[in-house]
């Protein structure tokens, strides 16, 4: 099936139907946000679902954790993560803003490209979207998890799998072993499946990286109850000349702003609070300084660097275990200034479901998961790294027809400036809500070519 296809169906908001009980025990390392999902998911199909993480999720409030280093930096949903919570968790969308959560009011969000402000045409009806603090979101939906009567939790580090020939029965822990009939490994960007799989004469998955040497800065703000400018966001993108910077800031819960400035390789802010605010009155449009130098800041500036994005590409391996697939970053993990991963994860969740909803044959690896897995997994590694491998820092992996890639995006990313239908359909893509493919429908891409072309007249 072509991807495009593939994709839509695997980012349906249909709800899930037929529940057939597969399982005794299913385990899922890591209680994070793809550890979670796929929780959700097994609880259809098993009689008990263990999560195993490593850190506390019994303490009070909804405070960063250890085991999610970058839970401090500003985390946007996209629309089509939003998609998958409400089908995923019916009426997850109302607790959510009951809770806390933002849905700002229409057009009160602005826009940079390169230092000029999108003018939004007055017809135009944002989706609903749901902002808040990425503890909170993910204390949202541990909230929904826990309430499932057959999930429980387990406080502990997993250090390895249990086999029975080539299928995996269990996992081992810190304090012993759980019996398994099928695993899901969701620890994460450093998970150490690889390592474990060779351990046990498997062979590991290769992983592809792009160097990024990202740097993030987040600090947070007392907001008014009623700003006018509710959020911003500014995007410069490389050139003679010209640094490559993205921030942004966004409501969040308890009538806060979290801001974002970031920068590539030698551009590092850093926890200084004057340098940060130097930043937003000097790299960015007027309102980051505005709000930098007169609302109130919470708290301390929080740094993060990330060296670069990687993906493992277990779909190539001849030889992998029965009864065990991984998800979320965990797979692959990408630059964070595209907002694509917990989205991933969250589709990964969903190709879970298809695979289980497929009648597998559970005494053989899970390959038509890991191939729905890549669909998801190539359609934001395009879109993210095709804008990385403009930066002057970055070099490589090219894909083939690199530079006819990179100047077809260049027009329609200008022409989405000016014309709606071709925002909405880059739109689409960028929220994960069509496949990257969108782009190369042949009456869309002349219409984008054509006013492309004017805006660089
Ligand atoms: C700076 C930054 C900003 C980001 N911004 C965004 C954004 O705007 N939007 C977005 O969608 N995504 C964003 N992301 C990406 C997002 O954080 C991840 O994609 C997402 O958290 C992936 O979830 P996960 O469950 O796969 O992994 P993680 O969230 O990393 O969780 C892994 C979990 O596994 C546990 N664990 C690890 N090892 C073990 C073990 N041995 N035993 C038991 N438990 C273990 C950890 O404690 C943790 O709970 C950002 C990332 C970064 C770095």
């Amino acid at each position: 099936m072509p991807a495009a296809r593939r994709f839509a169906a695997l980012s349906t908001s249909e709800p899930p139907t037929g529940q057939q009980v597969l399982l005794r025990q299913a385990v899922v390392l890591g209680g994070s946000v793809a550890g979670l999902m796929a929780a959700r998911v097994l609880s259809d199909h098993a009689e008990q679902v263990l999560i195993v993480e490593r850190d506390d999720l019994d303490l009070p409030g909804d405070e960063p954790r250890l085991g999610v280093p970058q839970g401090s930096q500003v985390h946007a949903l996209l629309p089509s993560g939003l998609n998958q919570l409400k089908r995923w968790f019916p009426g997850f969308y109302e607790e959510a803003l009951a809770a806390g959560a933002v849905n700002p009011p229409p057009r009160t969000n602005r826009f940079y490209l390169d230092g000029r402000l999108r003018q939004d045409p007055p017809s135009e009806s944002p989706p609903a979207a749901l902002i808040s603090s990425r503890p909170f979101l993910e204390s949202l939906i541990r909230q929904r998890v826990r309430a499932l009567p057959n999930v429980r939790f387990l406080r502990a580090r997993a250090e390895g799998l249990v086999f029975e020939g080539d299928a995996v029965a269990g996992v081992r822990l810190d304090g012993g072993e759980e019996p398994a009939d099928f695993v899901v490994d969701a620890t994460g960007r450093s998970s150490r499946l690889g390592d474990w799989l060779e351990a046990n004469g498997f062979p590991k998955p290769e992983m592809k990286r792009m160097g990024i040497k990202l740097n993030y800065a987040t600090a947070l703000f007392r907001r008014p109850a009623n700003p006018s400018v509710w959020s911003c966001i500014s995007v410069a993108n490389p050139g003679p000349g010209k640094v490559a910077r993205i921030g942004g800031f966004t409501p969040i819960e308890g009538d806060r702003w979290t801001m974002l400035v970031s920068g590539y390789a030698g551009d590092r802010p850093d926890r200084d609070d004057l340098d940060f605010r130097r930043r937003c009155v000097e790299d960015f449009p007027p309102e980051f300084g505005e709000v930098a130098t007169t609302a109130e800041q919470v708290g301390e500036v929080i740094t993060y660097h990330q060296a670069d994005s990687r993906r493992r590409e277990f779909h190539r391996l001849r030889r992998f275990p029965s009864r065990l697939v991984a998800a979320g970053d965990a797979v692959a993990s990408f630059n964070p200034v595209y907002g694509q991963g917990m989205t991933s994860a969250m589709l990964h969740a969903s190709a879970l479901s298809e695979y289980l909803r497929g009648d597998p044959d559970l005494a053989r690896p899970a390959r038509s998961y890991f191939a729905d897995v890549k669909v998801i997994v190539d359609a934001a590694w395009q879109v993210s790294t095709m804008a990385d491998l403009a930066l002057p820092h970055v070099d490589g992996p090219y894909p083939r027809g690199y530079k006819a890639i990179q100047w077809i995006s260049g027009r329609i990313f200008k022409a989405s400036m000016r014309d709606q239908r071709v925002n909405q359909q880059l739109g689409k893509v960028t929220a994960m809500l069509a496949h990257p493919s969108a782009l190369a429908e042949p009456r869309f891409l002349a219409r984008a070519l054509a006013i492309g072309a004017r805006s660089t007249a």
